[in-house]
């Protein structure tokens, strides 16, 4: 996206609009599938020589869980995207592809999963734990960390 800072009226706009989502450069992840452009919403204006864009980012994509395997869409939203530039004149354009690029990636989640909730497969008989359980005793060394998330889950 690129911005002219000769079209910035006084006193700022709010633009917003959508960018594709081929600046996200993802190419090929398995287990994620793009389901929509990014949606922005900016603010922008002219303060003392700056560039100054603050607003949000949106896109819709589907993640396979990483506990049950299954397919869920989510929202990856940036909810204080702010990028501050120094201009020296007002002939120039200014592009925000790749500070969208950056934000949008780091917003996407390291470890997707379908709900915090998620039981995931059982690893010794393949059972979908959401949905049945099964007989067999997970492994001996697996227990303390059990606890601890039957811990958090009775916080939830
Ligand atoms: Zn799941
Ligand atoms: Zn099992």
């Amino acid at each position: 996206m690129i911005i002219e800072l000769s079209r910035v009226p006084d006193g700022g706009e709010q633009v917003e609009g959508e960018e594709s989502a081929d600046i996200l450069k993802l190419g090929d992840v398995s287990g994620l599938t793009i389901l929509s452009p990014i949606c922005y919403r900016f603010r922008v204006e002219l303060v003392s020589g700056e560039l100054v864009v603050r607003g949000t980012l949106a896109l819709r994509a589907a993640f396979d869980c990483n506990r049950c395997a299954r397919r869920f869409e989510k929202e990856i939203r940036v909810p204080d995207f702010i990028c501050v530039r120094e201009c020296r004149e007002l002939a120039e354009a200014i592009d925000l592809t790749e500070d969208m690029r950056e934000d949008m990636i780091l917003a996407f989640p390291n470890y997707p999963v379908c709900s915090s909730g998620c039981r995931g497969l059982c690893p010794l008989c393949g059972v979908d734990l959401n949905e049945k359980t099964c007989s067999c005793r997970p492994p001996a060394d697996n227990s303390a960390w059990d606890a601890l998330d039957q811990i958090k889950r009775r916080m939830e």
